[in-house]
């Protein structure tokens, strides 16, 4: 069951208004889970990203819109649309999305995940919370906007939204779940039109978590950076009857066991305004572990794995840390063949600060001298880690509105250990916020949702998130 939504209707809509908005939002929500858009694109739909981009452009040109669509690979389509505002409050506002889902195994499911079905007040689907749910939030913010301008006797293709002193960005890109080389870099680098603006709202935050009784919101301001690399180790091939000390696979082991270690503990200034605010919305028992880990106890992470639900503790053992996690291990041809080489692929997400010259020093040091010989070290990519003020009016604002919506509200600064479009933007000197307004019930865990098994959003997140969002955007801009 999810709680009921206690959503106060947004000052200038009215509350029927509000209720056929949400059955259209749930419709979106729909239609877009029902266009599979898998990334990486599978033979038999290759171009997923691009109709749904088309559904979107569509729906759009319903509106009276002009919006483009950009193809940079075929079937990797990106959508955008601009709505004007008078130009006398400032850059724009940035409503940032992405297009493509994860794969999603069917067998494992309880429901097909490309059908959209309803059950129990939830939407489930791939996508239903990366972030489909989003995108038809933001869409339906515009259908509002361009409601409110046409209502004022405004033609919204060629004039401003009555009330709107900064543009409107709606962007909605390809390829996010693969590094954004043909969504959001593409973008950044082709047509950076569509994403400047003084601020930018995305996914990954926003999203309530009940937590001794208290509702927190954490709004995403910051993200890791990531450094896989390959790791090639060299051995001695011979005869399985002769174990030797150099067969490859043995010392991968070695050098697997050395780098799963967890690291040191090294706050952010994000991370320590987190467990601060958190610890002071807390129960005093609660409080007091989060202050050990804001202090850097060393025995913080048992302290973390007994106060937390697992799939939280690993998220804040891996955000108070560099981490190394080992995806892939390849070696051997046969049982009786001691193999001479072996493969290790490590993924190394690294706090604000650390450079890419720094985690490779790391994982050398890891390694260690002895087996370093043995091993060719090769860098996959980097992705910079990105940070956003936890301060100023936009980040202000999202509190506020938050509050505004859901009096209990405890909203905070907060740190992702995974990627976002937010690599894309932050460089571009966009502040970039990951906030999903949703409201979710206090048994919900959102995160297991993330590329998860019967990913599902519930009605009552999406009655919540729609007015917040669209009261944030009429704030900041108007
Ligand atoms: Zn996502």
């Amino acid at each position: 069951m999810s709680a009921p939504s206690t959503a106060l209707p947004s000052s200038s809509v009215p509350d029927a208004t509000w209720a056929s908005a949400h059955d259209s939002l749930v419709e979106t929500v729909r239609d877009l889970i029902r266009i599979p858009s898998v990334n990486p694109p599978p033979p038999d739909a290759p171009d997923g990203e691009t109709r749904v981009a088309r559904y979107l452009a569509d729906r759009l040109t319903a509106l009276g819109l002009e919006p483009e669509v950009v193809e940079p690979v075929p079937g990797r389509g990106s959508v955008h649309v601009r709505l004007r505002g008078d130009g006398t409050g400032g850059p724009p506002l940035l409503l940032l999305s992405h297009l493509d889902v994860v794969p999603a195994p069917a067998e494992r499911w309880t429901h097909d995940p490309f059908a959209a079905e309803i059950t129990d007040g939830y939407v489930y689907g791939r996508g239903a919370v990366d972030m489909k749910a989003m995108v038809a939030l933001e869409l339906a913010v515009v259908e509002r906007l361009v409601t409110d301008a046409r209502a004022a006797g405004a033609d919204p293709a060629r004039d401003s939204v009555p009330g709107l002193r900064r543009d409107v960005l709606f962007t909605c890109t390809a390829d996010e779940e693969a590094g954004g080389d043909a969504g959001a870099r593409w973008i950044a680098a082709n047509r950076p039109d569509w994403l400047l603006a003084a601020g930018a709202l995305n996914e990954a935050g926003g999203v309530s978590v009940t937590i001794g009784g208290r509702r927190l919101y954490p709004i995403q301001v910051a993200e890791k950076g990531f450094a896989p690399f390959r790791i090639r180790v060299s051995g001695t091939w011979g005869h399985g009857s002769m174990p030797r000390d150099d067969n490859a696979a043995v010392l991968a082991a070695h050098a697997i066991e050395r780098l799963s270690r967890p690291g040191p503990i090294r706050l952010t200034p994000v991370m320590t305004r987190f467990l601060d605010d958190a610890a002071a919305a807390l129960p005093p028992e609660i409080a007091a572990v989060l202050h050990r880990v804001a202090a850097g106890d060393a025995d913080a992470d048992r302290a973390i794995d007994a106060l937390c639900e697992p799939v939280y503790a690993h998220a804040l053992r891996a955000l108070i840390r560099d981490t190394m996690s080992v995806g892939v291990i390849t070696s051997g041809v046969k049982y009786n063949v001691i193999p001479g080489d072996a493969v290790i692929e490590l993924d190394c997400r690294v706090l604000p600060g650390v450079s890419a010259a720094d985690i490779l020093a790391m994982v050398e040091e890891r390694i260690g001298p002895d087996l370093l010989p043995a091993c060719t070290i090769e860098a996959m990519h980097w992705g910079e880690p990105v940070e956003s003020p936890a301060e100023g009016p936009l980040y202000e604002l999202l509190c506020a509105t938050l509050i505004d919506h859901d009096p209990e509200a405890v909203p905070l600064p907060v740190m992702t250990p995974f990627a976002t479009d937010a690599k894309s933007t932050v460089p571009l000197g966009v502040p970039t916020y990951g906030f999903s307004p949703f409201r979710l019930a206090p048994d919900e865990r959102f995160l297991d949702r993330f590329h998860g098994v019967d990913e599902r959003i519930s009605l009552e997140a999406l009655r919540f998130g729609l007015p917040v969002l669209y009261d944030v955007v009429r704030r900041f801009c108007g």
